[in-house]
């Protein structure tokens, strides 16, 4: 025990994220004793307010619009009313089970929960402040700050939760508003603009850069501005988001377009969805002497080490792609080299991108231009769902599958699909290239017929010239 009340374990993890709970099951695997602090739920942003309860409401969407469609499929409801209330109740249940997941598997492995609010304290220390104040020193050999990220607030936009939501006010909803205008066009903004839309809100998006989901192949952006124009939401890109104020609805909101001219609208609500910063901050990294960059993430090696050694950093409090999955992945990286047992590093070049709006996007690799831009012998390879036998039995045909190759070792640079199931289909380019498969590799595997994953190798085969079914 340590001298002030508190026990002493091999590794303390701050944050139980999918970056910390992960790092803490391994981490007992591999027979060390591990406590995990978390001061909100078990599961962190991801299971409780992020990734898996919008992947609730985004499936209730898919849904609402599938029996929009339904008389195509035989199905003749007649005065079918859409309401996001229910759907929001049992994204909530999702999230709940989720989080009891987590407590039952740290039961399991035997990884101890602390609940409070975990401080370094200097070498070898975490200090944990409970809700009613009480503190408590908790000693251990290695420290993981895993404390992840929270919105970020612009001085013009300043989050409530009321009239201006951030992600979580979004989810917490149980009426689909008139109108809403969602600020910002990357995975936060695109997601809940669909189950909005889905839902009957009039949906207006402004977004800071020349196109939405800025990161994503320049194709793909162009191809989702069309799809959700499609579905009357409306999209200024280039647009620079100037106020919001108190108005006749519930918030008057002013914003410049790509010509300069003034818009002032009046919504029911406002989403800001303009990034996330790191929550680094009161956690005793400075005391510590823990070093952060400019912009308050951790800096750390490529084994997830800080400068001060016991501790680490991973997921989104550590930087780079903020996304659960390269969290999980470092969590593990980090634990196992602890344990001695370290076999390799995070690919940062091969982390998938998913964005789960309909028509789903999801991309890994390099885009057309990056690769250009490197200097790569590039061919490109584009193979449209409507040419696709399952997708058309499906009528899922929106989109492509688009793969970027290099014409001397016939690498994958990149992929990026657009359309159904999109977000599965890509880690077959993920597993293609990390096994460092050509595209010629990929196309000889044979495909199932008729699956979607057919789009997969005609991509390949139109990135070598000689597609079948175009
Ligand atoms: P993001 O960085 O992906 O997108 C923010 C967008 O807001 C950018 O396109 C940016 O140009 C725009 N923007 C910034 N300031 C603006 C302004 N003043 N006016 C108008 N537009 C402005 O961030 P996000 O969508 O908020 O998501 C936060 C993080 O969480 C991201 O790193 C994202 O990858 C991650 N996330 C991932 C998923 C997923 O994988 N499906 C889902 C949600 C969030």
């Amino acid at each position: 025990m340590a001298a002030n009340g508190g026990e002493r374990f091999d590794l303390i993890i701050i944050g139980s994220g999918p970056g910390g709970y992960v790092a803490a099951i391994r981490a007992a695997q591999l027979g060390m004793s591990v406590a995990c602090v978390e001061d909100q739920h078990l599961g962190g942003v991801c299971l409780n307010i992020g990734c898996i309860p919008t992947k609730a409401l985004l499936t209730s969407a898919l849904l609402v619009n599938e029996m929009k469609e339904g008389e195509r499929h035989g199905i003749m409801a007649k005065e079918v009313t859409f309401d996001l209330g229910p759907a929001q109740d049992r994204s909530r249940r999702v999230a709940d089970q989720m989080r009891k997941g987590v407590g039952h598997l740290f039961k399991k492995y035997g990884v101890t929960p602390i609940e409070g609010f975990g401080r370094l304290e200097g070498k070898g220390n975490v200090e944990v402040e409970t809700s009613d104040g009480n503190k408590t020193s908790y000693e251990a050999a290695h420290v993981i700050i895993a404390t992840g990220s929270k919105p970020r607030n612009i001085p013009s936009l300043q989050i409530d939760e009321e009239r201006i939501w951030s992600s979580t006010g979004a989810l917490m909803q149980a009426k689909a508003p008139a109108t809403l205008l969602i600020v910002g066009a990357g995975a936060i903004g695109m997601e809940f603009a669909d189950v909005y839309a889905s839902f009957g809100t009039k949906v207006t998006i402004v977004e800071a850069l020349e196109r939405i989901l800025p990161l994503e192949d320049a194709e793909v952006s162009k191809f989702m501005e069309r799809a959700y124009a499609k579905r009357g939401m409306e999209i200024h890109t280039g647009a620079r988001f100037e106020k919001a104020e108190g108005g006749k609805k519930g918030v008057r909101a002013t914003f410049r377009d790509k010509q300069d001219q003034t818009h002032t609208l009046d919504v029911d609500y406002i989403l800001s969805a303009v990034g996330r910063v790191p929550s680094s901050g009161d956690i005793g990294l400075e005391s510590a002497g823990v070093t952060v960059d400019e912009r308050g993430f951790v800096v750390v090696d490529e084994l997830m080490r800080t400068n001060v050694p016991g501790v680490y950093a991973i997921g989104d409090v550590a930087g780079r792609q903020l996304l659960a999955h390269k969290a999980s992945h470092e969590g593990i990286t980090c634990v196992e080299h602890i344990a001695g047992q370290g076999h390799g590093t995070v690919d940062y070049g091969n982390v998938p991108n998913c964005t789960y709006c309909h028509p789903e996007v999801a991309s890994v690799g390099l885009t057309e231009q990056e690769a250009k831009d490197q200097g790569h012998d590039v061919e490109v390879g584009k193979f449209p769902w409507v040419a696709v036998g399952r997708a058309v039995a499906a009528a899922h045909t929106d989109g492509f599958v688009k793969i970027i190759r290099d014409r001397r070792y016939s690498e994958i640079l990149g992929a990026h699909i657009v359309g159904p199931n999109a977000t599965e289909l890509i880690a077959e380019f993920v597993i293609g290239r990390h096994l460092e498969s050509t595209v010629e590799e990929l196309e000889k595997a044979i495909h199932p017929h008729p699956t979607l994953s057919e789009g997969v190798s005609e991509a390949a085969l139109t990135a070598l010239g000689r597609p079948i079914h175009i």
